[in-house]
């Protein structure tokens, strides 16, 4: 820091005050989701003019990071895509040094989610579109508030007093006007205004067994009992599963997980509840039985693995759904130790990812579906974590009974 300052125009003058200074940003991350529908216009020969119907997916992963305080007199010190890859740990003061001060957070964890709803349903392509329907959605959300340092100096040269603040990080000075006394007002107590973390044993609650240790996993499935845990309120309850049974008997499977939400399509004055209905909206070529399809509930299936690839995943998950197929299913573990791989989608995250599948089923020139689909809302009568068995063929897998394929790079292995 002292060669930041040496670095400037700053020689001769008295450090009359220094203070390390912690401002909050809220990091959000997640899987970003646009569908639009609409007409777009073109000229096919002079004079004239025409348009064809659209359909257009933008899907990637998606990050964010912006300041949690009243950045206006700050600059404001934009901090940007460092905020991936710098090194944090957890709200700790010992580390956070002496003499420290913390801005205050004025941007709640509510405001946080507006602003990102906002500034997602705004992201608009800027062509000559005209948009019919379009859905945006930010699944698999995580938001993290991050305290980013910063060196606070007042200097005094010739009787006159100036302020200026250094990212401690990258050592860029900051033209800002921040006065200490409001800062002081926020000396750094012990306590964050949130629960603290909570740290459980990382062990199988029935067999006490260890977990596999898997940072992103968001169900722990005991490899000795065979039970699925997720945390609740710092405590883990558990989580029904099935795996599906393979059609063959190859060996080397890879089990994904899924979400398979039974749900309801309500389009206000109209509710497609059976297979039946789910096919008049979404029809297939192939003559199905009629009695036996109204038996059946309608199920969407949701990636609960972590994703690389959103828009090749997404391509999959909804030929899945669009298909209805019926697996041949057992609960737990069984004799063989299977791969399973980790779940990292929370079962609320999987709805709204449900409703992002009804877009992408939806024919672009179907203009009854889209009409319905505009209006529908799902609403989510059961759910249950689903692992799929896939075998290796070249750089794809392939579902075992459907044999519906996923580039292998579209997922997140590791
Ligand atoms: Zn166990």
């Amino acid at each position: 820091m002292i060669r930041a300052l040496r670095s400037k125009e700053v020689l001769g003058a008295e450090i009359a005050e220094q203070y390390l200074v912690y401002a909050p940003y809220w990091r959000v991350s997640g899987m970003f989701f646009q569908w639009i529908f609409g007409k777009k216009h073109f000229t096919p020969s002079y004079g004239t003019s025409a348009w064809e119907t659209l359909k257009e997916l933008k899907a990637r992963p998606w990050f964010r990071t912006f300041p949690a305080f009243d950045s206006t007199k700050w600059g404001p010190p934009s901090i940007g895509l460092r905020a991936q890859t710098v090194k944090i740990w957890p709200f700790n003061k010992q580390k956070m040094g002496e003499n420290l001060l913390v801005v205050k957070q004025s941007v709640s964890y509510k405001q946080a989610t507006d602003l990102v709803r906002h500034s997602i349903e705004t992201i608009r392509s800027n062509t000559d579109i005209e948009i019919e329907m379009a859905k945006s959605e930010l699944v698999g959300e995580r938001y993290s508030l991050l305290f980013f340092p910063f060196y606070y100096f007042t200097l005094t040269r010739n009787s006159q007093k100036s302020v200026f603040i250094v990212d401690a990080l990258s050592n860029k000075i900051i033209k800002g006007a921040v006065a200490m006394d409001e800062l002081k007002d926020n000396q750094a107590s012990d306590t964050i205004p949130y629960r603290p973390l909570k740290f459980l044993p990382f062990q199988c609650p029935n067999c006490g067994w260890d977990f596999p240790f898997t940072p992103h996993a968001q169900i722990h499935v005991c490899r000795v009992c065979g039970q699925a845990w997720k945390e609740l309120g710092g405590e883990y309850v558990p989580v029904p599963y099935r795996i599906a049974e393979k059609d063959d008997s190859t060996p080397g499977c890879k089990y994904l997980p899924f979400w398979r939400l039974t749900a309801v399509i309500d389009a206000g004055d109209v509710q497609y509840k059976t297979l039946k209905e789910f096919f008049k909206l979404f029809p297939l070529p192939r003559v199905m039985d009629e009695d036996e399809l109204e038996k059946r509930d309608i199920y969407f299936y949701v990636p609960a693995f972590r994703i690389r690839d959103v828009r090749a995943v997404d391509k999959f998950s909804a030929q899945l759904t669009r298909t209805q197929p019926q697996f041949t299913e057992t609960a737990g573990l069984t004799h063989e130790q299977r791969e399973l791989y980790d779940v990292c989608l929370s079962m609320r995250d999987a709805k709204e990812m449900a409703h992002v599948l009804l877009y992408s089923m939806t024919k672009r020139d179907h203009k009854a579906t889209k009409d319905i689909v505009r209006k529908a809302e799902l609403q989510i009568t059961h759910a249950l974590l689903l692992w799929l068995p896939f075998l290796e063929k070249g750089i794809y897998l392939r579902e075992s009974h459907t044999d519906f394929a996923l580039q292998k790079n579209a997922i997140e292995l590791e």
